[in-house]
C-alpha cells in the first residue's frame, strides 16, 4: 500500500486521508487501524506510516520512518497531441512507469480531440507513480498549443521530435551526441501527423532535432513509449538497480 499525499513528511507527522484514500484502504485495501501505510510528496523522501483512524469518510496517519531520500527525476518531458480516452490513459500511465518528469497535451494543426480531461490524467499518472515506486509524480499541464509552446520553451533543453517522415535522425544518435547532463524533451505527433507548416516551424528552433522510429507508422502512445525507452537505454537511469 502506497499512497501519494500532498502533506509534508517527517518524524511523527500527522497525515490527513483524502476520500478516495480512505476508500481505497478501507474498501479495498480492508485495512485497519495499526496497518502500515507507505507515503510520498514528491519532496520529503519517502515514508513509513501508521493508520491512526479509518472511519467511513475520514482517516489519518502518522508517519514514522524515512524510508528513501528524495531523489530527482531527471526524465524528459514528455510532449503529445491528445488521443482517444483509453490509448491516452495508457500513454500517461506507461510514461510514468517510464521516468518522464512532466507530461504536456500540446494542440497541433490535426489534433482532434479538442478539449481532454486533464484532472484524469493527473488521477492516472498519481496512480501510476504509486504503483511503480516512484518518488516524485510528473505534473501534469493543461494542454496549449504548439506555437506557444515552442515560442516559450527552456533553449537550454533539447526537443525530440518524433516525425515518422522528412529529414530525421536516428534518435540514439541524437541523444548521444548531446553533451553529458542535457534537458530533454519528446514530442509526438498526433495521429494525423504533424502538417508540414509545423515541420517548418519545428526545424526553425535551434534546440529542436526531428528524429525517427524505424520504418512502420506508430501510434502515438506507442511512438511515445518507444522514445522514452529510447532515451531511458540510451542517457537515462536504465544502469542503476534498484535499492
Ligand atoms: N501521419 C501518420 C500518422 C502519425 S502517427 C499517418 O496518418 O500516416 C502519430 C505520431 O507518432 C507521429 O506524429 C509521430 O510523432 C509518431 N510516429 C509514428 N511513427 C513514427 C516513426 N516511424 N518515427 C517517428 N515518429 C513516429
Amino acid at each position: 500500500m502506497r499512497l501519494h499525499t500532498e502533506h509534508d513528511l517527517a518524524f511523527e507527522q500527522p497525515v490527513a486521508l483524502t476520500t478516495p484514500q480512505v476508500h481505497y484502504l478501507r474498501n479495498v485495501m480492508r485495512s485497519s487501524p495499526g496497518d502500515t501505510v507507505i507515503l510520498f510528496n514528491g519532496r520529503d523522501g519517502e515514508w513509513s506510516a501508521r493508520i491512526e483512524t479509518l472511519a467511513k469518510n475520514a482517516g489519518s496517519l502518522i508517519s514514522t520512518e524515512k524510508r528513501r531520500d528524495q531523489i530527482q527525476e531527471l526524465g524528459p518531458w514528455l510532449l503529445f497531441a491528445p488521443i482517444k480516452r483509453t490509448p491516452l490513459d495508457f500513454l500517461v500511465q506507461k510514461s510514468v512507469e517510464l521516468g518522464a518528469a512532466a507530461l504536456q497535451p500540446v494542440i497541433t494543426d490535426h489534433t482532434n480531440t479538442a478539449r481532454i480531461k486533464v484532472d484524469r490524467l493527473r488521477a492516472n499518472a498519481i496512480e501510476a507513480a504509486e504503483q511503480c515506486e516512484r518518488l516524485t509524480v510528473p505534473e501534469v499541464h493543461d494542454m496549449e498549443k504548439l506555437s506557444v509552446l515552442l515560442e516559450n520553451w527552456p533553449v537550454d533543453r533539447h526537443l525530440i521530435v518524433c516525425a515518422e517522415c522528412g529529414k530525421v535522425q536516428c534518435i540514439e544518435e541524437t541523444l548521444r551526441a548531446a553533451p553529458d547532463n542535457t534537458k530533454w524533451g519528446i514530442l509526438i505527433g498526433p495521429e494525423g501527423g504533424f502538417s508540414s507548416s509545423e515541420l517548418d516551424l519545428i526545424d526553425s528552433y535551434s534546440f529542436t532535432s526531428l528524429v525517427g522510429l524505424g520504418p512502420r507508422i506508430l501510434r502515438a502512445e506507442t511512438a511515445a513509449l518507444a522514445a522514452l525507452t529510447c532515451w531511458q537505454m540510451t542517457v537515462g537511469d536504465w544502469r542503476n538497480i534498484r535499492s
